[in-house]
């Protein structure tokens, strides 16, 4: 079975003069770690890594969770206590009653240094980006592309990102997996062989990792799919931990 390259300085983030067919980054929100963990041997057989946000409280079997995830090299983040669109309310009163509650259990759980979040709907503002910013390092939000859904990704320029403005980009866009986003193989395929031609960053969201996929979750094959043919193309597939 053919591997992810992934070559990492010293301190652990991408040495990107090395990456020679760009970049899949994959985010999974709304805490359906239950679905998750199940799929850390596979992430490892293609020796890639992802990032994993969480919603709601972070019960100790959540916290758990997220140890778990660390530990097989991956990156957890934030995603609100309730599902909060980052809209229609100031950015301190957001991070006051929608996230400090939850960086606050998961340091009563024994998770620090939370350093990633993922706006929900993927709504945001420069606005909230600035005022977030200092307190975590890289979202995630939407890519823009307002294509109706069965869009062909790799017709699009805002979701592929040229390495060399990753490190000032913080705010990763992305597409959607999974039925709800009409994403098939094919469009996904596509858009992979495009990032790794054009040695570009690609970023998708789902949520759930299921048997047989519905709505916003993707189908365990459709990942399997994905992270061989990343690693087929010599792609690296990273955390957000890895992202410089
Ligand atoms: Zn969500």
């Amino acid at each position: 079975m053919k591997k992810a390259p992934l070559p990492l300085n010293d301190s652990g983030k991408i040495d990107l003069s090395r990456v020679r067919h760009g970049i899949l980054v994959l985010t999974f929100d709304d805490a359906r770690y239950e679905t998750w963990l199940p799929q850390m041997d596979i992430f490892a057989s293609f020796n890639a890594r992802a990032t994993f946000f969480y919603h709601g409280e972070i019960t100790a079997e959540a916290a758990d969770s997220m140890k778990q995830l660390r530990a097989g090299a991956h990156s957890v983040g934030l995603h609100t206590t309730s599902h909060k669109d980052a809209a229609d309310i100031s950015p301190e009163t957001y991070y006051k009653e929608f996230i400090l509650p939850q960086i606050e259990q998961c340091r009563n759980a024994g998770v620090e240094d939370i350093r990633f979040f993922a706006y929900p709907n993927n709504r945001h503002s420069e606005e909230f980006d600035l005022y977030l910013s200092r307190y975590f390092s890289r979202f995630r939000a939407g890519s823009g592309v307002k294509a109706p859904k069965g869009f062909r990704i790799a017709d699009f320029e805002e979701p592929f990102i040229a390495l060399e403005k990753l490190p000032g980009n913080k705010v990763m866009g992305g597409c959607g997996i999974g039925p709800f986003y009409e994403s098939t193989q094919e469009n996904l395929d596509s858009a992979l062989e495009r990032a790794a031609q054009e040695n570009k960053v690609l970023t998708f969201f789902s949520h759930a990792i299921l048997p047989v996929p519905h709505g916003v979750h993707m189908a365990e094959a459709t990942l399997e799919a994905m992270l061989a043919k990343a690693a087929e193309l010599g792609m690296t597939v990273a955390g957000f931990n890895e992202l410089p």
